[in-house]
């Protein structure tokens, strides 16, 4: 395979840019070799600047449950960018997509549009602090809830990868108000409860995990914070950025039947503009400006053209039937994966949740960060380059999920299969 003008970008990137990228995963640190540029795609293809084509499975991170540039959502995008970009004013498409949110998520009385899931978990804990005139918050090992100081204690994705659980930058005085249990391991939350409850403002959590790679919540978890957070008074933050419209209409909250305060969206109701979103009770959010004291703006924030990708994708994704088509296609393609890894005798776990999975190397069972942290991470490696090698595109990190869209053909998920059937053998036996 050419890469050759990737290769040549990526050193003139090295130059102008830290690593040569501006989100660290994307450099393929993890996994070694030259990160492909991509100058076009459509539904589940994509094509580097060399001319290669690949399925895939990365979907920029979750955004587009619709595939790549989907007509519907680059048309609406389109229209609204020619009546202007930004104009720091109302407009109707933000009524909109707030409307539609707070339809799908009756949890959410009020919604504030932000430029990012990092903005909107930090912001939903800063109101969670104004609202309870508490400090600290409760975040689980192996949760990425986006960059924001508070929240850089013992994250997936970014910091597992680099096996740094903190970042460097972060005033110790920021990460002691951080205090971290086990994902799946409500015996871990109790100590912190008891020890700090009358100064807990959030428990904040992926209801599903997607940045250590997807682990669901184990039966039961999700009500136990849902009581922990009721007896200490805490706001209970679910960061459905990746999960929200991903895994139902209503997200994990619907999914699981477990209702948050806070809700923190971003991805898919931005259709693969950069969006975020957090929300929830009346109450809680009447603490948010100017409604309230509890500070927050943007200049971009509900920005047209991105409300207008974000409207066109959830009334798209409320067509009937679609989260049953996702489902049936994520589920024939991870069976055949189980199948092709079987075949090649190397041994797999596949966690999945609707259209999101991850296929980790090991014999599981993988329910938390520790866990996750013992999968191999080599084979993965060797993995990912067979697929690439091979035409389909996946994560350059194995603590990541995979995504199908509505864009995914039979066609596309054989191949998929088909070039598994060749990166598992590649893989030789773990
Ligand atoms: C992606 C993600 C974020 C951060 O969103 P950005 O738009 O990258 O800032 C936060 N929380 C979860 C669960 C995410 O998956």
């Amino acid at each position: 395979m050419n890469t050759s003008t990737s290769e040549s970008l990526f050193s003139r990137a090295q130059k102008v840019m830290p690593g040569g990228v501006n989100s660290p995963v994307r450099a393929f640190r993890s996994v070694g070799g030259t990160p492909r540029f991509i100058e076009r795609a459509r539904g589940a293809r994509i094509w580097d600047v060399d001319g290669n084509e690949y399925i895939d499975l990365v979907m920029s991170w979750g955004p587009l449950i619709l595939g790549h540039a989907d007509e519907r959502v680059i048309g609406a995008a389109k229209s609204a960018a020619e009546r202007g970009s930004s104009f720091g004013a109302p407009t109707e498409a933000e009524v909109r997509l707030a409307e539609l949110v707070t339809e799908r998520f009756p949890s959410m009385d009020l919604v504030r549009m932000v430029n990012s899931g990092t903005e909107a978990t930090m912001s939903a804990i800063r109101v969670a602090r104004a609202y309870t005139g508490r400090s600290k918050v409760i975040k689980f090992d192996g949760c990425w809830h986006g960059h924001a100081d508070g929240l850089l204690v013992k994250t997936g994705s970014t910091g597992m990868q680099y096996g740094v659980p903190d970042s460097a930058g972060v005033p110790s005085a920021y990460a002691q108000e951080t205090l971290v249990a086990g994902y799946n391991d409500l015996e871990s939350v109790a100590p912190l409860a008891e020890e700090h409850g009358g100064d807990l403002a959030a428990i904040i959590v992926e209801p599903i995990a997607g940045n250590m790679g997807v682990v669901p919540p184990a039966p039961g978890f999700l009500e136990g914070l849902r009581s922990g957070a009721d007896d200490t008074g805490a706001v209970l933050i679910f960061d459905e950025v990746i999960t929200g419209f991903r895994v139902a209409p209503g997200g994990a909250q619907e999914l699981y039947g477990v209702t948050p305060d806070l809700t923190t969206l971003g991805k898919i109701i931005g259709g693969g503009f950069p969006v975020g979103a957090y929300g929830g009770r009346e109450d809680i959010m009447g603490c948010v400006s100017p409604l309230g004291s509890a500070v927050q703006a943007g200049t971009l924030s509900g920005n047209p053209v991105a409300m207008a990708a974000g409207v066109a994708v959830l009334e798209a994704l409320a067509e009937p039937g679609v989260y049953d088509r996702l489902e049936a296609k994520a589920e024939k393609l991870t069976a055949a994966l189980t199948v092709a890894a079987e075949t090649a005798g190397v041994t797999v776990t596949t966690n999945r949740v609707g259209s999101m999975f991850t296929t980790f190397f090991g014999p599981g069972p993988y329910t938390n960060a520790t866990q996750v942290g013992s999968a191999d991470a080599d084979a993965y490696g060797r993995y990912f380059h067979a697929m690439l090698d091979n035409g389909v595109a996946m994560a350059p990190s194995y603590c990541e999920a995979a995504f199908v869209s509505t864009a995914h053909t039979d066609e596309d998920l054989a191949g998929i299969i088909e070039a598994a059937g060749k990166a598992f053998a590649a893989v030789g036996t773990t």
